[in-house]
């Protein structure tokens, strides 16, 4: 238990404490993100933090992927540097477009839920197409925060937080200090740290709408979920309606149009988990979701401010098949030793347990990697346990109470489970390392102040935050991205 975490839990919860990262001193379009950007790409095999996972396999192993670690460094120098002069070369010479009908910016973010990026090559996608042939988009996609779940991700989105920072740091967990649970509809504002961009925008005396958002129904600072500008969630309304809905803004009178509005559909997550990334159920969806961005854009269009409006389309995670043999089971590790199931607060793809005062994480983590290495555990190569303050420092998965102090990371496509079950289910599953290509959704950005069929490296999503508000002119809470980013992606203003 870090005191640097506890400051941030109990201190002024609307204030999280400003946190400066490693990569801010680093290169402006941050190295880090290059280094997963372009390491996933030469195998199919898990990326390695480089450090530690050497400790857990084999010598032969470690030389070779010590080798390509190097050949990735050496590549990663060029293309990295490559990359920051072309994203300048690219924007030198244009500026930001003029707005036509709008007075001020508006940004309205789109998220589809669990859009892996490549499900846009699935199918002919022809108005999603049109906003990346005109804009701006993550070539290799956007990188999900770890754990790679919806609600930590949708709200270091709109935060530009690390989960351990602005609290969500799963779909489900519970307080320590006080043993409160959260869940999906926990609306407390105690839990949500950090300041989201609705209230960033209306602290600067501007309207913001969310059309569902994790986190948006929540009470916090200036911003109090009014009426016809925050909807309540309701899975159940159509998408057509939200979009019509959010179409509706922009026929308020000029200063009454929100600067900033959210837009969200629970496809083709939905699907995915059913059926897996592969199946022609994905296909479809994202047909649909296609088809919706297509009737945005037509509505647009028809209010004549098509080319005023910056759309940010996001998702929050990837997607990944699992199935039937890629188990894991912890009663296995009993001749090691017994982990009950009262200490597991979370099974697969995050592994998080928190043992009762009395134990010794740092025990229970040796006993069990022991185990899963002893050649004796079925698939135990494919799960790693660590102490949080352990886990890879690219993680930033350790500093909140909240999260528990043994934290284990699964291969892609594999589960945790207690015990052996005649279940057999297969289907898709997210949560895993952000590492993993598979977890990488899209960025797609078109509008005024982006470069039309300009290509970026990939970047992780706390970056957002500064990109919304840099649009906007306003001045953002601290958080945990850089303004150097918002600075090489966006138009320089005219
Ligand atoms: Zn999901």
């Amino acid at each position: 238990m870090g005191s640097d975490s506890v400051s941030i839990l109990t201190g002024n919860e609307n204030k999280p404490t400003p946190i400066s990262t490693k990569e801010e001193d680093e290169l402006p379009n941050s190295s880090s993100t290059a280094l997963l950007s372009f390491s996933t790409d030469f195998s199919n095999s898990p990326p390695k933090p480089v450090t530690s996972s050497v400790l857990f396999i084999s010598l032969v192993l470690s030389a070779s992927i010590a080798l390509a670690a190097a050949i990735a460094f050496g590549f990663l120098f060029f293309t990295s540097s490559s990359s920051a002069s072309s994203l300048k070369s690219d924007s030198t010479g244009v500026i930001s477009r003029s707005l036509s009908k709008l007075k001020t910016p508006v940004v309205l973010l789109i998220s589809s839920d669990g859009f892996r990026f490549g499900y846009q090559f699935k199918t002919d996608t022809p108005n999603i197409d049109r906003l990346i042939k005109n804009g701006t988009e993550a070539e290799l996609g956007l990188i999900p925060v770890f754990p790679t779940l919806t609600f930590p991700n949708h709200y270091s989105i709109v935060t530009g937080l690390y989960p351990a920072y602005h609290g969500i740091i799963n779909n489900y967990f519970s307080d320590p200090l006080t043993g409160d649970q959260f869940n999906m509809a926990s609306h407390e504002p105690k839990w949500w740290l950090g300041e989201p961009l609705w209230e960033t925008v209306v602290n600067h005396g501007l309207k913001a709408s969310t059309y569902f958002w994790p986190g948006s129904e929540v009470n916090k600072g200036t911003w109090n979920c009014p009426k016809d500008y925050c909807m309540f969630y309701n899975g159940s309304v159509p998408f057509e309606e939200r979009v019509d809905t959010v179409l509706n803004y922009f026929d308020l009178p000029s200063d009454e149009i929100p600067s900033f509005m959210t837009l969200y559909f629970e496809d083709p997550d939905h699907q995915g988990h059913k059926v897996g990334p592969d199946d022609p159920q994905i296909t479809e969806a994202v047909v649909e979701i296609d088809k919706l961005i297509g009737r945005l854009i037509r509505g647009l269009e028809e209010r004549g401010v098509f080319e005023d409006v910056n759309i940010i389309m996001v998702g929050d995670h990837g997607m990944v098949g699992t199935c039937d043999k890629k188990l894991i089971f912890l009663d296995d590790l009993v001749k090691w030793i017994e982990i009950p199931k009262e200490w597991v607060q979370s099974y697969s793809p995050l592994l998080a347990i928190r043992p009762p005062p009395g134990y010794s994480p740092k025990d229970i983590v040796a006993k069990m990697n022991e185990g899963l290495k002893s050649g004796n555990v079925k698939n135990g190569e494919y799960l790693r346990i660590y102490l949080k303050e352990e886990l890879p420092s690219r993680l930033h998965y350790s500093a909140s109470d909240r999260i528990p102090p043994i934290i284990g990371l699964i291969e892609e496509g594999f589960k945790v489970e207690q015990k052996r079950s005649k279940r057999q289910e297969c289907g898709g599953a997210h949560g895993y390392d952000n590492a993993f290509f598979s977890m990488r959704t899209i960025f797609i950005a078109h509008g005024p102040q982006f470069a039309r069929g300009r290509k970026v490296p990939s970047f992780e999503n706390i970056q957002i935050y500064n990109l919304v508000t840099s649009i906007l002119n306003i001045e953002g809470a601290p958080n945990n991205g850089t303004m150097s980013f918002a600075k090489n992606i966006l138009l320089p203003s005219h």
